[in-house]
């Protein structure tokens, strides 16, 4: 093979997924029990769902995790001061 590491690395990141799993490490916490994470080795970006599993983030529950985030931090914010 003539090809570089560099130039497949991305690619051999994804087989790294597929064989050993995602790395994901957390990127947003929406509320304490749904969060945002992204893989460090292929970027993947997944969220957990209303059944509390992992799903792709798609821009529709990516939609519905901003709206989570807001009505959560509205209510745990409501005896606080808002800077
Ligand atoms: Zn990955």
């Amino acid at each position: 093979m003539k090809e570089t590491i560099n130039k497949y690395g991305n690619r051999l990141s994804a087989i790294f997924c597929s064989i050993f799993g995602h790395h994901f490490g957390v990127t947003k916490e929406i509320t304490s029990h749904i969060k945002e994470y992204k893989c460090v080795h292929c970027n993947k970006e997944v969220t957990t769902d209303a059944s509390g599993n992992l799903s792709e983030l798609t821009p529709e529950l990516q939609d519905i995790n901003n709206t989570l985030e807001h009505i959560y931090q509205k209510r745990h914010n409501s005896n606080q001061q808002v800077a």
